[in-house]
């Protein structure tokens, strides 16, 4: 635990950050963090090459925070970040609140398509920092709701996707109503000439940091397949369940990123009847023995475990690697496969990422030299039919061993009375439904594949575009969708946002706002989008139902 926090208190933050992170379960920073964070601190303009998942979020953060004034009362932000989206807006606004709770910040994620009341309102309370599209926050700006003559830090996160999307002439505007003084941050996960010229142009003398750059020697690499599984953030522990159904390993290891989402997992797990342990940070030396002394002894079956704590950790029988979400370095992944496949063994190194993580998994190949196979999840069908081979290898095996005499008098018994296929096919379903049976599965949805981006041009470019057959523009109003399900059966905005992305093929960030009432829910599509989602829904379960979903008949 010690040797955790000091990990971040190297790198010189304060402690209500440290206390943060360790109440985040963050055991020690990742790669971008270790090189961004000092030089960010001490006031460097910063260009990072960095993709989302490399925890460069937290990267520009922290030392945002850093220098804040603990519950500020001036009214003008210190800090702006612009974004390329309002799922971004929210991410990072939601990380900034989480990592400065201890210092009370305030902070305001701005973005089209929310209504301008809300913000106004906040931004008359006072706010420390703003992280907002471009084209809104320049709204703000032309209406004198936001100043940003007291702003010392700007970042541009995702520079090159916010260039993609026509925002170039609206991030000159507002980089010029601040002061000139400012630090200027600037990360994207790629560098072609337009970013580095607004590098050249905004930032002075920047510190350059690139990640994932040293290719890994053949020889250092385990002989594993290795594949990946897309999976949206809300299924991911739905569907490491089902891998791990379908996989059946002997031996596993889950890594995650951090403590907190160790013990979530370990729970999904032991709920779903596995036998898992938690191994974190977090636990004494002797704790981490002993359950390293159970999986060896097989009383274990899966580990779920941080980074920091599997370090060192040898073990003969693993068969499988399991990572819970994409390594925030590429580095990392190589060194978490290298604990299966040990002396010319087989193994699997199994990985989910989120859609906006596949940029990750290319950077590992590039790293690795090796492939690393999309596959698809299993569905409900597959569980199925997989568990039915197990219950038939069961079967079989009992009926290898030849112990089954003293159970004749029953069999005896029922003879009389029925026919023996049935009895059989009776004791099966016995055996079947004892092991699990066909427990009530939800199907998955599978991310629509990433979109391509065009540039747009138009003023009002925080209203997300559309995709539809009947070719709108993106300029257009918003239709809201009733859908005939709602808190009662637990239903939550996830479900909503996978099953609409999952059937339609609509991008989160299409969605607008989500209303969720006891038995009913609201939801905004693009105008043009809708009918396709009604009928798409047609097709679609959320929360194993298949809900009534039209326009709302008061819409205006
Ligand atoms: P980002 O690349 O900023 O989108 O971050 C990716 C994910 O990694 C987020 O869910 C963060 O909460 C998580 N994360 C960031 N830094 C760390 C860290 N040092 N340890 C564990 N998790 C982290």
């Amino acid at each position: 635990m010690e040797q955790v926090e000091a990990g971040f208190a190297e790198l010189g933050l304060r402690a209500e950050l440290l206390a943060a992170l360790t109440n985040l379960g963050y055991e020690e920073p990742t790669p971008i963090q270790r090189e961004a964070i000092p030089p960010l601190v001490e006031g460097n303009d910063l260009v990072g090459q960095a993709a989302t998942g490399t925890g460069k979020t937290a990267a520009f953060a922290l030392p945002l925070l850093q220098t804040l004034t603990a519950r500020r009362r001036e009214p003008e932000p210190v800090a702006l970040v612009l974004v390329p989206t309002r799922e971004l807006a929210e991410q990072v606004s939601q990380a900034v609140h989480r990592y400065g709770r201890d210092l009370g910040v305030r902070v305001l994620p701005v973005y089209g398509g929310q209504p301008i009341g809300r913000q106004l309102q906040a931004l008359g309370r006072g706010v420390d920092v703003v992280v907002g599209t471009p084209g809104r926050v320049l709204d703000h700006i032309d209406r004198g709701t936001l100043q940003l003559g007291d702003v010392r830090t700007v970042v541009l996160d995702e520079a090159d996707e916010m260039l993609d999307m026509g925002f170039a002439d609206d991030i000159e505007a507002i980089l010029a109503e601040t002061p000139e003084t400012r630090q200027t941050v600037l990360f994207s996960a790629t560098m072609p000439p337009r970013i580095d010229s607004i590098a050249r142009r905004h930032l002075r003398e920047p510190v350059r940091i690139t990640m994932g750059r040293e290719p890994v020697a053949p020889g250092d690499l385990p002989l594993v397949r290795q594949s990946a599984y897309i999976v949206a953030r809300p299924y991911r522990a739905a569907a490491l369940g089902r891998i791990l159904d379908v996989e059946a390993p002997s031996a596993a290891i889950v890594f995650c990123r951090t403590r907190e989402e160790v013990d979530q997992v370990t729970e999904t797990l032991n709920g779903r009847g596995y036998r898992a342990e938690a191994l974190h940070g977090g636990m004494s030396q002797d704790q981490r023995d002993r359950t390293m002394g159970r999986l060896r002894a097989g009383t274990t079956e899966l580990l779920v475990a941080t980074d920091v704590a599997a370090r060192g950790l040898d073990v003969e029988q693993l068969t499988h690697v399991i990572n819970f979400n994409v390594p925030v370095a590429p580095e990392a992944y190589v060194h978490r496969i290298g604990r299966v496949g040990r002396a010319g063994r087989e193994g699997c190194a199994i990985t989910l990422a989120e859609p906006r993580e596949q940029r990750m998994l290319k950077a590992i190949e590039r790293l690795t030299g090796q492939r690393i196979t999309l596959e698809k999840l299993p569905t409900v069908t597959d569980l199925r039919a997989r568990r039915l081979e197990l219950t038939r290898a069961s079967l079989l095996a009992s009926l290898e061993a030849d112990d089954l005499e003293r159970y004749r008098v029953v069999l005896d018994s029922l003879t009389g009375e029925f026919d023996v296929e049935n009895i059989a096919l009776a004791a099966v379903k016995l055996l079947h439904e004892a092991a699990g049976g066909d427990d009530d599965e939800e199907e998955i949805p599978t991310p629509a594949p990433p979109r391509e981006r065009s540039p747009r041009n138009s003023r009002d470019r925080d209203r997300p575009p559309v995709r539809s057959s009947r070719g709108s523009s993106s300029d257009e109003g918003v239709a809201r969708l009733f859908f005939g399900i709602g808190r009662r059966v637990g239903l939550r905005p996830q479900d909503l946002v996978g099953a609409i992305a999952g059937e339609s093929g609509l991008s989160a960030r299409e969605i607008g706002a989500i209303q969720i009432t006891d038995r009913f829910s609201l939801v905004e599509v693009p105008e043009s989008a809708a009918d396709m989602v009604i009928e798409a829904m047609q097709r679609s379960f959320i929360r194993g139902r298949r809900p009534s979903v039209r326009r709302e008949r008061f819409s205006r």
